[in-house]
């Protein structure tokens, strides 16, 4: 049913094709709804435009990055996914939005050659980590945006460990073993969480003592997990506090050097491997696409999640600057969020397939859950409030669902054996 796997994406259209740009969450969901619901429709091609050949299923990164998991925990593969769908897979990146003419072009950047013409396109090429110009934080700070940044973090560890086993003075061997974390939102409570439980146990394979590990996490504003409620925010606290996690608040990173992070107050934290973990920015390239995008570089979409100026452009995921009628706000950069706008776009396009109009996106949080080390969590669904084992467990369960929607019962079981064999 699929066609065999190519970076040319200039292939004969067989009439109305569908285009999706990127295949995170919301392009791969996208990808998959469309494959399903219009399966034998005869003059409609679904062609998914991404360069790897899997999607990076980011929130359960931090068991990546510093272990039990490997990188495939986190790799959905599209020929797996796609291998009974009529979805054409392009391993390219879309580099220029021609709308006037209803085509795409595809390749290099700057060297784009394949034109692709487009019934409907679906822009979903998400967004990247943002580092801000603090002076040396680019440097000497490894983000938390991909497979490739975990896998950096796990060696930058190995490396210390490595060098501190050859340390005979006690505070040079504390200064090699201290990792320090930017950034108090969700990514960078998990990673230093998971960082501060797990390392213990790799450090004693290496035969060092815990007791010289030091994990540090710093946060400019007042509080950690600001989307949380108060009572939860505490709780979290207090766990990352029993994980020997030493908690900087209210102080912002003037300077990073190889081995220390200095604060605007004027004090100095030992640092041999930091994290930086401060946000993200929509995919850059996306301002250049001739869309209207907000001032934060995201692309301005309408209540149906198309482009306003381009009945046939859909935009969706971290990309999208999707604003919420109940609340005038824009939607956070969350995948339940991708993921529900990819859901809803796979029916307009259907609707509009079959003739029928588009109907507006609702978006709505049903609750949210982080990870306090791999094996605590905290958060809320439906109002409730959550904490310790009965929080993870619905974050887990929120990531196999995933797997499950996308590639069914083999790859979802496959992904619960595994997270049920970390935690034994
Ligand atoms: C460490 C971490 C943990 C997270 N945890 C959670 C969580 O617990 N819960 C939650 O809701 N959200 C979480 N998020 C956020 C979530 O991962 C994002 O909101 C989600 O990935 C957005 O989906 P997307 O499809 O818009 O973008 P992505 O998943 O980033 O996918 C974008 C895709 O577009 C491709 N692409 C880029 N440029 C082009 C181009 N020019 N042409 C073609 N393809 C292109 C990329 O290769 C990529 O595959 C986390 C994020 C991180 C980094």
């Amino acid at each position: 049913m699929q066609q065999a796997p190519s970076s040319t994406c200039a292939t004969p259209g067989v009439g109305r094709r569908i285009v999706i740009a990127g295949g995170g969450y919301a392009g791969t969901t996208l990808a998959v709804n469309l494959g399903r619901k219009l399966k034998g429709v005869p003059d409609v091609e679904i062609m998914l435009i991404e360069p790897n050949p899997c999607q990076q299923a980011l929130s359960e990164l931090d068991l990546v990055a510093v272990g039990p998991a490997r990188s495939e925990f986190c790799e959905l593969w599209h020929p797996t996914v796609f291998k009974d769908l009529p979805v054409t897979v392009c391993y390219n990146r879309l580099d220029a939005v021609h709308s006037d003419e209803h085509v795409v072009t595809v390749g290099p950047r700057g060297e784009a050659t394949d034109t692709v013409p487009y019934w409907r396109l679906a822009i979903a090429t998400g967004a990247i980590a943002f580092v801000p110009p603090v002076p040396g934080l680019k440097e000497h700070a490894v983000t938390m945006w991909s497979v490739a940044d975990a896998q950096e973090l796990q060696r930058r560890g190995e490396v210390q460990f490595r060098a501190a086993v050859k340390l005979k003075e006690p505070a040079e061997r504390t200064r090699a073993l201290s990792f320090t974390v930017i950034g108090g939102g969700a990514t960078g409570v998990e990673i230093v969480g998971t960082l501060a439980q797990l390392l213990p146990k790799r450090m004693r394979a290496f035969g060092l003592d815990p007791a010289d590990l030091r994990v540090r996490l710093i946060e400019g504003r007042p509080d950690i997990l600001f989307d949380l409620p108060k009572s939860l925010r505490e709780r979290a606290k207090k766990r990352l506090a029993r994980l020997g996690v030493e908690l900087f608040t209210g102080s912002m990173v003037s300077r990073v050097e190889e081995n220390g992070v200095h604060l605007e107050d004027g004090s100095v934290i030992d640092s041999a491997v930091l994290v930086f973990c401060g946000g993200a920015k929509a995919d850059p390239d996306a301002v250049s696409w001739g869309l209207e995008a907000d001032p934060g570089g995201r692309l301005v979409t309408s209540e149906t999640c198309k482009s306003p100026a381009h009945d046939d452009i859909y935009i969706v995921g971290d990309v999208a600057a999707f604003r919420d009628p109940a609340t005038n706000k824009t939607i956070p950069m969350l995948a339940q969020f991708a993921i529900r706008e990819a859901e809803h776009t796979a029916e307009n396009i259907v609707r509009e397939v079959h003739g029928q109009a588009p109907t507006p996106f609702q978006p709505n949080m049903h609750g949210e859950f982080v990870s306090v080390g791999p094996s605590w969590g905290v958060g809320w669904m439906f109002g409730m409030n959550l904490s310790g084992l009965p929080a993870i467990i619905m974050k887990r369960l929120t990531y196999v669902l995933y797997w499950w929607q996308v590639g069914g019962v083999s790859l979802a079981s496959k992904r619960l054996r595994e997270m049920l064999s970390m935690h034994r």
